[in-house]
């Protein structure tokens, strides 16, 4: 996992965290992504940058992805139902963003927190 720093972080600054695309078929979930990275990273997205600090996992789910799964894993589990007790070996991109939370929430810079879902035309966050 890479981090990318594009401006100076204070450490007050708010933290706002994205996710997107834990269930491999939805995959207009990954647009929605890429537009909202293309604008953070554009000169408009600038005073978002500023203002708040963006940890983002654009893809909780790649295996599932990669082998065209419609809802599980590799391991054919529905991620989305393993957030209470992710196994750091079947379901590591849920275990480790459990523990990015956690470690926001208990340093004192308990994040926003959006699932970037898109599945139907009905609501999306
Ligand atoms: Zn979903």
């Amino acid at each position: 996992m890479e981090m990318i720093r594009l401006c100076v972080v204070a450490d007050n600054m708010p933290v706002i965290f994205l996710s997107s695309r834990v269930h491999p078929g939805e995959s207009n979930s990954s647009w929605v992504m890429a537009g909202t990275l293309n604008f953070l990273l554009s000169e408009d997205g600038r005073a978002l940058r500023e203002m708040y600090v963006f940890k983002i996992v654009p893809m909780l789910n790649p295996d599932g992805v990669i082998n065209g799964n419609y809802r599980c894993s590799l391991t054919g589990q529905d991620l989305n139902r393993v957030w209470l007790n992710p196994s750091p070996d079947l379901h590591p991109t849920i275990y480790y963003t459990r523990g990015l939370l956690h470690y926001l929430s208990v340093t004192g810079r308990k994040p926003f927190v959006s699932t970037l879902n898109k599945f139907s035309r009905r609501g999306w966050l």
